[in-house]
């Protein structure tokens, strides 16, 4: 099979965010507020940035879809700062469920290109949950698969949904997973599929990746069927502790919430969505529209997303701070706590102990 995608340099992971510093000595970074508790999360990012000095001014856009000749669109202003500021931090955006718009997290993903979602999972030392010492990045391919939004009423009652998968998509974000295995230290990637029964959609993802191994001779290489990784990884997370996971879109989406739910749920994982260009960091999380406008959210997911993005920045003394920060309140008790971890804090109780903490 013919290689297409150019090889990545390693810094393509760590630290290759290329802006530019302002006179102030800032960076500048869109923010996406996004909807439900999108607000009160994204003000507690603000808040503890600001506390903690961290050399970033947001500039805030409103990404409400504009719909030209019945295809839904980014407003160009949000377009324009986020390739300007070549970063941005997310919140959730709401997507109508069979009908309407189409998501508008797809139609960012689409809009900058951002093949490769990487999702880390970790436990929170102090806030106890069945697991132990979970530890798991998972990559997921964020551009087609299941979500190519091909779809098509055959007959009335039969419906067609095409999942599309490419060589040139699956070649980068296979190749994405073996750059960033090699830069954690981490020298082990698995892909996740059901080439079984998909034999000739993720027959191809896995072909693919079989093709990139060759260049990375130094980087082990295994496959696992996804009902099986579900098995395992809740049997035994320990097993996945050093290795690198990739797969197609769908399997991505439904094993980050299922690693989630090892370490306490959707209110603590963070997520980076990364292009050649732009990168976007947001939670995995949605807009939990049950709890919005409460002071309920926990923004902790959103928090270590924007962690990740400052060390993409090579931000690290900001990230490292702010990320013990955020753990240290989590461990100090469930005083300090949101509910969704057993917790009596509210949103804005909990930033103020973060604050105290940094
Ligand atoms: P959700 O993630 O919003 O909520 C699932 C459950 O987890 C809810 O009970 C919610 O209260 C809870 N929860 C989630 N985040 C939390 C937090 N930070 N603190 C405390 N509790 C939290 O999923 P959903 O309800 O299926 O989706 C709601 C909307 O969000 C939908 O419109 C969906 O399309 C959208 N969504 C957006 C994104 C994104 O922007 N990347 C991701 C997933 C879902």
């Amino acid at each position: 099979q013919k290689i297409l995608a150019p090889r990545l340099s390693r810094s393509y992971i760590a630290g290759q965010f290329t802006g530019q510093k302002k006179a102030n000595g800032n960076y500048t970074v869109t923010l996406i507020e996004g909807d439900g508790i999108g607000v009160e999360i994204s003000q507690s990012v603000k808040d503890i940035f600001a506390a903690a000095k961290a050399p970033i001014d947001f500039e805030p856009v409103d990404v409400t879809p504009l719909l030209i000749d019945g295809k839904t669109t980014l407003p160009q202003e949000a377009v324009d700062s986020v390739n300007r500021n070549l970063v941005a931090l997310k919140g959730p955006l709401a997507t109508p469920v069979g009908k309407g718009h189409t998501s508008m997290n797809l139609t960012l993903r689409r809009t900058f290109n951002l093949f490769a979602n990487v999702r880390p999972c970790k436990s929170v030392v102090g806030y106890d949950t069945p697991y132990k010492n979970v530890d798991t990045v998972l990559i997921r391919e964020n551009t087609e698969g299941e979500y190519s939004g091909i779809e098509h009423t055959i007959v009335p009652g039969v419906v067609q949904s095409i999942k599309l998968i490419t060589q040139p998509a699956s070649e980068r974000v296979i190749r994405y997973a073996f750059e960033y295995a090699k830069s954690i230290n981490k020298p082990h990637v698995r892909v996740v599929h059901k080439a079984s029964i998909m034999k000739l959609s993720d027959g191809l993802f896995v072909s693919t990746a079989r093709e990139v191994a060759k260049e990375y001779p130094d980087v082990k290489l295994d496959f696992e069927l996804l009902d099986n990784t579900c098995l395992r990884l809740t049997a035994d997370p320990d097993d996945y502790k050093n290795v690198v996971m990739v797969m197609p879109n769908l399997y991505g989406d439904i094993l980050s919430d299922l690693s989630s739910g090892l370490i306490g749920g959707l209110g603590l994982t963070p997520s980076g969505n990364m292009g050649n260009k732009v990168s976007i960091f947001e939670a995995v999380h949605g807009s939990a529209p049950d709890i919005a406008g409460k002071g309920l959210a926990n923004p902790t997911a959103l928090l270590l997303s924007s962690c990740m993005m400052l060390r993409h920045m090579s931000l690290n003394t900001e990230a490292d701070k702010i990320e013990k920060a955020v753990l240290d309140t989590i461990a100090s008790g469930p005083e300090n706590r949101t509910k969704d971890l057993y917790g009596s804090s509210s949103t804005q109780h909990f930033t103020e102990q973060i604050i105290s903490r940094l």
